[in-house]
C-alpha cells in the first residue's frame, strides 16, 4: 500500500488539531497524534510507511488483529443485506443469532439480552434494569449502587457516578452525580485469599443500608482504567454471597475483561460465579464496530415486564445494528475457531517471563500478568507524550497512562513480535 506524501499529513494534522477532540484531549493540543493509513494482522501502518506491533488491541477491542478477513466477510456479507433496521417492531437474524451465541457462552442464568451501541450505555442499562426491578418488587427505596474505589465504568453521567471517585476522572461533575456507596478496592491479590478484613467493610455497608441499594457493580477480577489491578477470585465468591444475604444485585461489568482477556472466556469464571446483570462490550465484534450488550437473568426480565409500567425504559436508536451483530457473531465463532484458550496462555507465559526482567529496576513498583495482560507500574507518572514518541520510534503501539505501562496484543500476535515488543517495552522503561 502506498503511503501518503508528507506534505498531505502536515495538512491532515493540522485539519485534526483544529477540529477535532481526541479521548480525554485537549482541542489544540501539542501532544501528538499519529495518522494511521490501515491496519493489518498486529500491526498499524503509519502514513509515513511506518509499521508498529500493536500491544492494545485498541483499547481491548481487537482480539484477533485488524483487517481479518473471516470478520471482513461477515460484515460485507451483511452490508449486501442491509446495514441497518430500526429494531423497534421488527427484527432480524443477526440479532437473534447472536443473542443465542450470547446465552450459550455467558454464565447460565443470564438468558434475557439488551443490545447497545457501547459500554458505557450497557452500563447505564445495567443500572436501571437493577434500579426498576427492584420497584417492581414494591421496593422503590432500593435506588443506590455500590461500587468499588478504582473501577471504571464509562463516561456518561450514570456511569461516572460509579467510577472511582477521586481518580475516576469525573470530580468535576461530582455535584450533579448520582450518590452512591464506594468500597476500598480489594486489597487481595489475585491468588490470595481473601481475609475477613478485605471483606468485612462489604457486610458492613450492605447490612446497613441494603434497604437503600440496588446492586453491588464491579469489574470483576480486574480493574482496568481504574488501576490495572488483579483480585482475588475469593473476594469475588464472597461478595456474590453477601449480595445474595442482603437482597442486592450483582451487576458484573465484564467489558473489558470478557471474551477472554484475563485467560476465562468472561472473569466471573475465575470465581466460578454468574451475577445478575451482566455487561458486555469492546471485545464483542472483534473491535470492528462499537456495540454492547446488558445480560439479565428470567428472575429480572419476568419481573420488570410484570409490573407496572410493563416494559423496561430503554431503547437506542441504534439498538442491534445489524452490521455489528454480524461481526459479533463471526468474532465470537473465530475465538472458539483460533483456540482463544491456548494462545492467550502462551501470551501469559510470554509476557511473564519477558517482563519480569523490570521488576529488579529501582523506580518499578510492580510487574504483573493476568491472561493477555501485562502491567508494569512504576513508582511515578509517566510523560505520556515523550514515552509514546520513544515506542514508535521503537516500532510498537504502546499507550501507557499515569503510573501504568502495559501490554494487551490481539491474541493472534506470534511469538516473535510478542518478544520484540516486550524487550522494546522493558528496554524503554529501563532508560526512563
Ligand atoms: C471501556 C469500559 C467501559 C465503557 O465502554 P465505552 O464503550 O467506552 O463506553 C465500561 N466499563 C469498563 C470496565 C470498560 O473497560
Amino acid at each position: 500500500m502506498k503511503y501518503i506524501p508528507e506534505q498531505e499529513i502536515s495538512k491532515l494534522l493540522a485539519s485534526d488539531r483544529q477540529y477535532i477532540w481526541h479521548p480525554y484531549s485537549a482541542m489544540h493540543s501539542d501532544i501528538p497524534v499519529y495518522p494511521v493509513i490501515s491496519a493489518q494482522g498486529v500491526r498499524i501502518r503509519l502514513a509515513d510507511g511506518r509499521e508498529l506491533i500493536d500491544g492494545m488491541s485498541s483499547w481491548w477491542c481487537a482480539v484477533h488483529g485488524y483487517n481479518h478477513p473471516v470478520l471482513n466477510k461477515a460484515i460485507l456479507d451483511q452490508l449486501l443485506n442491509m446495514s441497518h433496521v430500526m429494531f423497534g417492531g421488527l427484527t432480524h437474524s443477526p440479532a437473534v443469532g447472536l443473542a443465542e451465541k450470547l446465552i450459550e457462552i455467558t454464565p447460565d442464568p443470564l438468558v434475557a439480552i439488551f443490545f447497545s451501541d457501547s459500554g458505557s450505555v450497557a452500563v447505564e442499562v445495567a443500572m436501571k434494569m437493577a434500579i426498576q426491578y427492584w420497584n417492581a418488587r414494591s421496593l422503590p427505596n432500593k435506588q443506590r449502587l455500590v461500587s468499588l474505589r478504582s473501577g471504571y465504568h464509562g463516561d456518561t453521567f450514570g456511569a461516572m457516578s460509579v467510577c472511582d471517585p477521586v481518580n475516576g476522572m469525573h470530580s468535576l461533575f461530582s455535584d450533579v452525580l448520582a450518590k452512591q456507596y464506594f468500597i476500598d478496592s480489594p486489597g487481595c491479590r489475585f491468588g490470595a485469599e481473601c481475609e475477613a478484613r478485605h471483606i468485612n467493610p462489604v457486610r458492613e455497608l450492605l447490612e446497613k443500608n441494603h434497604q437503600k441499594i440496588a446492586a453491588v457493580i464491579l469489574e470483576p477480577i480486574v480493574q482496568g482504567a481504574g488501576g490495572m489491578l488483579f483480585y482475588s477470585a475469593d473476594y469475588l465468591c464472597q461478595i456474590r454471597e453477601i449480595c445474595d444475604q442482603f437482597q442486592v444485585l450483582l451487576i458484573a461489568d465484564e467489558i473489558a475483561t470478557g471474551f477472554g482477556r484475563t485467560g476465562k472466556l468472561f472473569a466471573c469464571e475465575h470465581a466460578d460465579i454468574s451475577p445478575d446483570i451482566m455487561c458486555i462490550g469492546k471485545a464483542m465484534t472483534g473491535g470492528y464496530m462499537s456495540m454492547a450488550a446488558t445480560l439479565a437473568t428470567e428472575e429480572i426480565s419476568q419481573t420488570i415486564d410484570s409490573h407496572e409500567p410493563g416494559v423496561f425504559m430503554h431503547g437506542p436508536t441504534f439498538m442491534a445494528n445489524p452490521l455489528a451483530c454480524a461481526v459479533s457473531i463471526a468474532s465470537i465463532s473465530l475465538l472458539r475457531d483460533t483456540a482463544w484458550s491456548a494462545r492467550v496462555s502462551k501470551i501469559s507465559t510470554i509476557l511473564e517471563s519477558r517482563l519480569s526482567i523490570c521488576r529488579s529496576l529501582d523506580h518499578v513498583e510492580d510487574v504483573r500478568v493476568l491472561g493477555a495482560i501485562g502491567v508494569i507500574e512504576l513508582k511515578t507518572a509517566v510523560d505520556m507524550a515523550s514515552i509514546t514518541a520513544r515506542f514508535v520510534e521503537q516500532g510498537v503501539w504502546v499507550r501507557p497512562f499515569g503510573k501504568l505501562v502495559y501490554l494487551m496484543p490481539p491474541y493472534i500476535i506470534g511469538e516473535s513480535d510478542l518478544i520484540n515488543l516486550c524487550d522494546v517495552v522493558c528496554q524503554i522503561v529501563s532508560e526512563l
